[in-house]
C-alpha cells in the first residue's frame, strides 16, 4: 500500500473508516473472498471525491464497492483499495414526482421511501439486494423494470475526474450495463422520477413480487443471483438445466438446485470453488448446447 496515500487518507477520514486487510467475505453476499489490502468508509460525498481523487492521481488501484450483490472476489484478495459508499445513503424527494437518491442507499430503502411518498415505478427494484450506485453500472432489472425507465439523471466523477450530471439517455443503460459501466465512472448519486400512485396499490405489488422471488429464488443460500446474462434468445437457467447441471457443485459452490440460473454457496465455498463452478457450468453448456454463456458477476482480482 502506497505509504503517502495512506497518510493523507488519515487527515481526513478517523480510523474506524480504514480497515487493512479487511476480509471481503464480511462484504459480499456470495460470503467469500480474501482481503482487500485497504478499505475505507467515507462518510459523505466530498470525503468520497477526496479518496478518488487521490487513487485516481497517484494511479494506485481502486474498486468501488456497493452492496457486494454482484461480485465474486478472488482467495488471494485484491491488493489495492476497495471504497465502500454505504454511508452516502440520502433519499429525498426533489419536486411532486423525483426522488434524489445518494449511490450507497439500498433499493429496498429507496422502495419503501417512493411506497411511503405513494409514488410507483420503482417496485421492480425493492427486492434487488444492490445500492443505487450498483443499480446504475449494472443497470439492475426485474419483472419488466430497469434503472433505464425510471432515471432522469446521474451524478458521477467521470474518468477525467471531473464532477459531472450525465442525463438518463447520456447513460446509454442497455442489458445488465451502461456507459458508466464500460467507461469506470464513479456514481456518487442519481435523481429517479417517478408516478403517483396509490400506496395500497404499490404496497401489493411489492408484496407479490417478493413472494415470486421468494418461490422461485435460493435466497436461503448467500448468492449472487443470476449467475449469468441471459443470452438472446434462451434463458441461462434453462441451458444450464439442460445441460444437466442441476445440484452440480464445485468444493461448496453449487449450481442451485432450485433456480439453476443462480450459482449458491452451501455454507463453506471459496471464491475459488465459484469461480471453478463458473468456468465447468460454461464449458459443458457451451459443449451441450453450443451457447457461450458470459458471466453477469463481476470478478475482482486474480483468479488463475
Ligand atoms: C438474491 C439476489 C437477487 C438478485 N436479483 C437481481 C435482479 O432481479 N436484477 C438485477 O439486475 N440484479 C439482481 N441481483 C444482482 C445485484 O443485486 C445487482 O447487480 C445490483 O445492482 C448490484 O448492486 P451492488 O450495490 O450490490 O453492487 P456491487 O455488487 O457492490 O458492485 C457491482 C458493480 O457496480 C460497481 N459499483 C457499485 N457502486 C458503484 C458506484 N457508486 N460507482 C461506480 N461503480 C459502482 C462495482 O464497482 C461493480 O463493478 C441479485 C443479487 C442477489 C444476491
Amino acid at each position: 500500500m502506497n505509504e503517502s496515500i495512506l497518510n493523507e487518507i488519515k487527515i481526513f477520514l478517523r480510523e474506524d473508516q480504514i480497515l487493512i486487510n479487511e476480509p471481503m467475505s464480511r462484504h459480499t453476499t456470495f460470503r467469500c473472498g480474501g482481503p482487500a489490502a485497504l478499505f475505507l468508509q467515507p462518510l459523505n460525498k466530498d470525503q468520497l471525491i477526496r479518496c478518488v481523487k487521490l487513487f485516481k492521481d497517484g494511479n494506485e488501484p481502486f474498486f468501488l464497492l456497493g452492496n457486494g450483490s454482484n461480485l465474486l472476489v478472488s482467495d488471494k484478495g485484491y491488493d489495492g483499495c476497495i471504497i465502500q459508499a454505504a454511508h452516502l445513503d440520502d433519499i429525498s424527494l426533489e419536486h411532486d414526482t423525483q426522488i434524489r437518491v445518494e449511490c450507497g442507499a439500498l433499493n429496498s430503502a429507496v422502495a419503501s421511501f417512493a411506497k411511503e411518498n405513494a409514488l410507483s415505478g420503482f417496485e421492480f427494484a425493492a427486492g434487488i439486494p444492490g445500492t443505487i450506485g450498483g443499480a446504475m453500472i449494472m443497470n439492475a432489472g426485474a419483472y419488466g423494470g430497469e434503472m433505464k425507465d425510471i432515471t432522469v439523471s446521474v451524478t458521477a466523477i467521470a474518468p477525467s475526474g471531473e464532477e459531472v450530471t450525465v442525463s438518463g439517455t447520456d447513460c446509454e443503460f442497455a442489458y445488465r450495463t451502461s456507459r458508466l459501466k464500460r467507461e469506470g465512472f464513479i456514481v456518487t448519486g442519481a435523481l429517479l422520477k417517478l408516478e403517483k400512485g396509490n400506496q395500497e396499490d404499490i404496497k401489493a405489488r411489492m408484496t407479490e413480487l417478493a413472494l415470486k422471488r421468494k418461490e422461485k429464488q435460493p435466497l436461503e443460500y448467500p448468492s449472487a443471483g443470476s449467475t449469468f446474462k441471459r443470452p438472446e434468445g434462451y434463458f441461462a437457467g434453462k441451458l444450464i438445466e439442460d445441460a444437466g447441471l442441476r445440484g452440480f457443485s464445485v468444493g461448496g459452490a453449487q449450481v442451485s438446485e432450485k433456480h439453476c440460473g443462480f450459482v449458491v454457496n452451501k455454507g463453506n465455498a471459496t471464491s475459488t470453488d465459484v469461480y471453478n463452478l463458473i468456468c465447468e457450468v460454461k464449458k459443458r453448456v457451451l459443449d451441450a448446447s453450443g451457447v457461450e454463456l458470459e458471466p453477469e458477476v463481476i470478478l475482482l482480482g486474480n483468479f488463475s
